[in-house]
């Protein structure tokens, strides 16, 4: 991704002593993410522009996912959008590549650093999730900037998929360059919204220091820190530390620690889940076992303990999941009988496959839910019709117990990957349809603390095939 900047200011060649990059050079760096480029397209009487180029290496990242993760992070995302976005890697090269403008110095023509200047910015693939144009406009609008944005579909091939999280995006402000880089610097990371990959606490300090200045009277002040908060993981005390105003610093540790105890909740309510299929399936006398939409294989796991279950098949649309659970069933030094009972493979449960026919049960742990509703009926057809194990357990949550969560997000659902979420009649009306039609019988069961009107805060339908 590229990020380009231009002015018509004049003499357009003050740009060479404003980055201190020579204009008739390209010259190229390496940075702990891959390399980054700088040059210049364009230089003439009237406008001169200047891009830093990442050229990021999905390697290095690996490695460095690994690096800044406390727990160790199994095989970090090995398919990612790391590479092809503007994020914190971008951040990373604008503070290296233009080191000295971003600290306000200009050594040759020092009258420069306070000079406002007529810039043009362009950013190409920005990610805004959780926010979109909206934010991007909020963020930027305050700072004096005008902005054309436009949204890239998610992939030009197939358009009905819809319109994606990432933008190209046009800034246009007369400013220092010293402010600009410094909004640049930090926005871009606080819409990316994703982890910070900063390679030590010292790039931190800088980032609150380029803050300082214009943060604390920029209207959405508490949403660019807790945008960049959020995700810094165990460097969050040490950034919050930094941050002088308290009103602020109170609140938002109030909030991350909300957060907390909601994910532990989730975390406590996952176990829930998992041991209730697996005593479900020792009760049914199953000896095959399918695990579908298996995720990071948190439900193998549990099922490896039990002997009854001698072939326990994991599948997965994400490759990346699946390197995940091998990562997390030990499974390279399983000794070899373990590692016959355990099947793991890449596939959708959208498409007829052979491959799982035969077994006693199947079962579908919090992942209905990820399907387009549009594409529910393929997978009923692929596990009821041609799979047709004798049982099959799937969870869902109920949403009607979403109220009771605290901090979720705007769009009321649990997961941002959701597609839909349904009420207690509404899964049942959907398993006494499926049931008549493939002749299943089916009850449902809560999972969780249950409330009176509003239910348990997941849905479980156990499905036996035959009457
Ligand atoms: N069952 C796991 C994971 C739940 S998350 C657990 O309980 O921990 C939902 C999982 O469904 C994700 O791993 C996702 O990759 C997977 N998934 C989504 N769509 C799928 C599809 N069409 N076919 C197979 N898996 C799918």
């Amino acid at each position: 991704m590229i990020l380009s900047i231009s002015t018509s200011h004049k003499p357009t060649s003050d740009l060479g002593y404003i980055f201190h990059k020579h204009p008739d050079k390209f010259q190229s760096f390496n940075f702990s993410a891959g390399k980054y480029h700088i040059f210049y397209p364009e230089l003439n009487n009237d406008k001169a522009t200047i891009c830093l180029l990442l050229d990021i290496d999905p390697i290095e990242i690996v490695k460095i996912l690994r690096n800044n993760t406390p727990d160790g992070f199994p095989l970090g995302d090995y398919v990612n959008d790391r590479p092809y976005v503007a994020s914190s890697f971008m951040s990373v090269a604008i503070a290296k590549g233009f080191s000295s403008a971003i600290k306000g110095k200009c050594k040759e023509k020092p009258e420069l650093v306070n000079t406002k200047l007529p810039f043009e910015v362009f950013i190409t693939s920005l990610p805004s999730p959780k926010g979109g144009e909206i934010l991007i406009r909020k963020l930027f609008e305050p700072l004096g900037y005008q902005l054309e944005i436009e949204r890239q579909t998610l992939d030009l091939k197939f358009p009905e998929w819809g319109m994606s999280k990432y933008y190209n995006v046009k800034l246009k402000n007369t400013l220092t360059t010293k402010e600009l880089l410094s909004h640049l610097y930090l926005l871009i990371p606080v819409l990316d919204f994703d982890k910070h990959y900063f390679i030590s606490d010292d790039e931190i300090e800088k980032l609150i220091d380029k803050g300082t200045t214009w943060l604390n009277i920029h209207p959405e002040k508490e949403q660019i820190i807790r945008r960049y908060l959020i995700n810094l993981n165990s460097l969050t005390s040490k950034a919050l530390e930094r941050i002088s105003d308290n009103e602020i610093l109170n609140n938002e540790t109030e909030k991350i620690s909300i957060k907390d105890v909601t994910e532990q909740k989730k975390e406590t309510l996952h176990i829930k889940r998992i041991n209730t299929v697996v005593d479900k399936l020792i009760e049914s006398g199953a000896k095959t076992i399918l695990d579908l939409g298996c995720g990071e294989g948190k439900l193998i796991k549990q099922l490896l303990k039990h002997k009854q279950f001698n072939k326990i098949t994991g599948m997965d649309v994400s490759y990346n999941e699946l390197l995940k659970a091998k990562e997390r069933l030990n499974y390279n030094d399983l000794p070899p009988k373990q590692k016959e009972r355990i099947n793991l493979i890449h596939g959708s449960l959208t498409y007829r496959d052979k491959r799982l026919e035969g077994y006693d049960a199947a079962a579908l742990i919090e992942v209905i839910e990820h399907l387009e509703l549009s594409r529910l009926k393929s997978m009923e057809r692929v596990l009821f019709e041609f799979a047709k194990p004798k049982l099959i357990i799937i969870t869902t949550p109920n949403k009607e117990y979403n109220s009771i969560w605290e901090k979720l997000d705007s769009i009321d659902m649990r997961h941002k990957d959701h597609r839909f979420e349904w009420t207690r009649s509404e899964f049942l009306n959907w398993s006494i349809n499926i049931s008549k039609t493939y002749n299943y019988n089916s009850e449902i069961f809560p999972i969780g603390e249950e409330i009176e009107n509003i239910g348990a805060p997941t849905q479980m339908a156990i499905f036996k095939y035959g009457n």
